[in-house]
């Protein structure tokens, strides 16, 4: 029997602002994932820089949490087989340019930056990730 994954996906301020949540939201249920958990929110610097501490002292750091504190963003706890990978194939590759056709960056990215979807990249950072913004209540089968 194939186990079943869970991966941490945000929906950034680009893409809610830009009115594409719902769109995402449907490839989401097309490709498969079971939507565990889902809040939507508006991070300050402390949550967000937070979030990626694992990119501070980065240049593009700073810029980085401007913008994901720039409005609302929604946060999912996403489960499936192979959670992880396959969320960041629906995503596609972080700078839209090179994102494959029909993936999330490719339709509703502008910049490397400004890239409409986050996903988790491993099992410990998905791990620590779900915890960041849910509680275990939030994530009973
Ligand atoms: P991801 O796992 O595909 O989201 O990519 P990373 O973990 O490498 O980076 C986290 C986020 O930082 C990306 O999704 C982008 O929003 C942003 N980012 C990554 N690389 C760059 C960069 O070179 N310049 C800028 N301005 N932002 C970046």
């Amino acid at each position: 029997m194939t186990q079943n994954e869970r991966t941490l996906a945000i929906i950034k301020p680009d893409a809610v602002a830009d009115g594409h949540a719902g769109a995402i939201l449907t490839l989401i249920e097309k490709a498969g994932f079971k939507i565990l958990a889902m809040r939507m929110m508006h991070l300050n610097r402390q949550q967000a820089e937070g979030f990626y501490d694992v990119h501070r002292g980065k240049p593009f750091f700073e810029s980085l949490v401007k913008f994901m504190t720039e409005g609302r963003i929604i946060v999912l706890a996403l489960e499936r087989e192979n959670a992880i990978l396959k969320w960041r194939e629906v995503m596609g590759a972080t700078n839209p340019v090179n994102a494959a056709e029909g993936t999330i960056r490719k339709l509703y990215g502008a910049s490397i930056e400004r890239n409409a979807a986050h996903g988790s990249d491993a099992p410990e950072t998905a791990d620590y990730e779900l915890r960041y913004f849910f509680s275990s209540v939030d994530l009973l089968p």
